[in-house]
């Protein structure tokens, strides 16, 4: 009897020890499986997304290509508006400067001193002023924003005209800037989508310029506004400041844009003719067969508001890095089981992964990616991510992060390359924005491509320096060159 139990048990035991083997190996090639295909889709993204220097010089080509013919006949993809024509400084100006940077849901008011010389910015005060909902939401309300703008501004002065003892001694200038956020708060896309694209020759800018000289005349301010442009032409004013050599001002935030000098050799040879021409080139819109597009750009376009528009803004802005993150690991969760059985809910909301939350994790250099592993539990409730997984995570966005760097690289090139200066002259980029400032892997990404797709020979010829004076700053460059011109003519 006892004999027969002893069997009995080793035989269920040998069944079982069989059946945890089979399950094991049956687990174990599942396993493998999954990883072979993680890794497939992971080679899929490099090989589509790779960007060699010959590649980015075909990119850098066709932007410039582009540059000319929008010149000429304004048909292609990219925008060429011109924005400014007028003086730049020369880095003499001194005395004390006010400006405006009207954004989307406020507007800085902005207050500092230059000493000429190209001795950089003192004394510099900001303040950061809410609009109203009911005059974002109206694209008729200029008037009423105007009237706040001048009714700030008269305070703004009060506050701080202890030390300026310049105010009387000529009619000031102003510089006003805008800078329109993309398509995120809705609620500012009344009036911000008005401004949004201004140029010289515009109405829209000539109404607001019209409308703010009248509101500061009621509100007793003496100043005068001269032209409301793009903030990328006011940071290429303060680049201009401190370089004679700065040609070209870039915007890489939430959204891109561009300023850049028509021919500034001209400028340059003529210093009896000093005005010169700034053209924003919305350069967002740069689209070309040369870049290099994958399966989730291709999706990230079609279903975002502008199907087919700004291309080159969806490969290369904070908006979209981190989306398009997110949807090469959806795929991977869907196809591969990235991150276990089920595809964590979370996963599927657009535009979930925000570019500071990528770029954390991009940057994670702790053992077992912990920041990682924080990031997937809070934005995507994953909670029991394998380091493996974690692995993954890094490595899409160094793909993803890499090529947008590259390219933003190549682009830069292309201008100066339109201009004629890679190979003679030196060529100052002045570059601005939360994308640039504060994803250090981007920015090393960068400099180096520009590095490499110039090569030892000429690499040396374009200089990129990090905007001066911060967020809006270009606005008291914009007012020092135009009350400068204005004492001496
Ligand atoms: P914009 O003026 O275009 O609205 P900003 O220049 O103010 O944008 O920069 C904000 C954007 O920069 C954010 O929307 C984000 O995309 C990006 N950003 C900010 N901080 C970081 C960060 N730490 N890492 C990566 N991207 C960042
Ligand atoms: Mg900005």
């Amino acid at each position: 009897m006892k004999r027969e139990v002893v069997v009995a048990a080793a035989v269920t035991t040998a069944a079982t020890v069989v059946g945890l083997a089979v399950f094991l190996r049956h687990w174990r090639r599942r396993s493998e499986r999954r990883w072979k295909q993680v890794r497939r889709i992971l080679r899929n993204l490099a090989w589509c997304s790779a960007t060699t220097a010959a590649k980015l010089w075909d990119v850098a080509n066709e932007l410039a290509c582009d540059m000319e013919a929008g010149k000429k006949d304004g048909g292609n993809n990219i925008r060429l508006l011109v924005s400014y024509l007028a003086p730049l400084p020369t880095g003499d100006e001194k005395g004390t400067y006010y400006g405006i940077n009207l954004r989307g849901t406020n507007f800085l008011i902005l207050r500092a001193r230059l000493q000429g010389k190209n001795e950089p910015v003192t004394e510099l005060h900001k303040q950061e002023i809410a609009i109203p909902t009911a005059i974002m939401a109206n694209a008729d309300s200029t008037r009423e924003l105007c009237d706040l703008i001048g009714l700030e501004l008269s305070k703004f002065i009060s506050q701080h005209s202890e030390t300026d003892n310049e105010a009387q001694t000529r009619e000031r200038k102003l510089g006003f800037t805008v800078s329109y956020p993309i398509n995120e708060d809705p609620a500012s896309s009344g009036i911000a989508s008005k401004w949004n694209r201004l140029s010289v020759d515009d109405t829209v800018g000539k109404e607001l310029v019209a409308e703010i000289n009248e509101a500061f005349k009621k509100h007793g301010v003496d100043m005068r506004v001269f032209a409301v442009v793009n903030d990328t032409v006011g940071d290429l004013a303060g680049g201009r400041y401190y370089s004679k050599e700065t040609v070209a001002a870039v915007s890489l935030g939430m959204g891109t844009n561009v300023s850049y000098i028509e021919s500034p050799e001209q400028v340059l040879n003529e210093p009896s003719n000093p005005a010169e021409t700034v053209i924003n080139m919305e350069w967002g819109n740069f689209n070309s067969f040369n870049l290099p597009l994958t399966e989730y750009d291709t999706s990230l376009d079609a279903e975002s508001l502008d199907p087919g528009n700004r291309i080159f803004e969806k490969l290369i802005s904070g908006m979209y890095l981190g989306e398009i993150v997110r949807r090469v690991l959806l795929k991977m969760a869907q196809e591969a089981a990235l991150f276990g059985d089920s595809v964590p809910p979370k996963l599927t909301i657009p535009y979930s992964l925000r570019s500071p939350d990528m770029a954390a994790m991009h940057q994670d250099t702790s053992e077992d990616y912990e920041v990682v592993e924080e990031k997937l539990k809070e934005i995507f409730d994953i909670n029991d991510s394998t380091p493996m997984a974690r692995e993954i995570v890094t490595e899409i966005c160094d793909i993803v992060a890499e090529r947008g760097a590259r390219l933003v690289g190549a682009g830069i090139v292309g201008i100066v390359k339109k201009m004629g200066r890679v190979e003679n002259r030196k060529s100052v980029i002045t570059i601005e924005g939360g994308l640039y400032d504060h994803y250090r892997i981007f920015r090393n990404y960068l400099h180096s491509s520009v590095w490499e797709i110039l090569g030892d020979e000429h690499s040396d010829n374009v200089i990129i320096e990090h905007s001066h004076g911060g967020s809006g700053a270009g606005s008291i460059f914009l007012a020092a060159s135009q009350t400068h011109k204005n004492a001496h003519s």
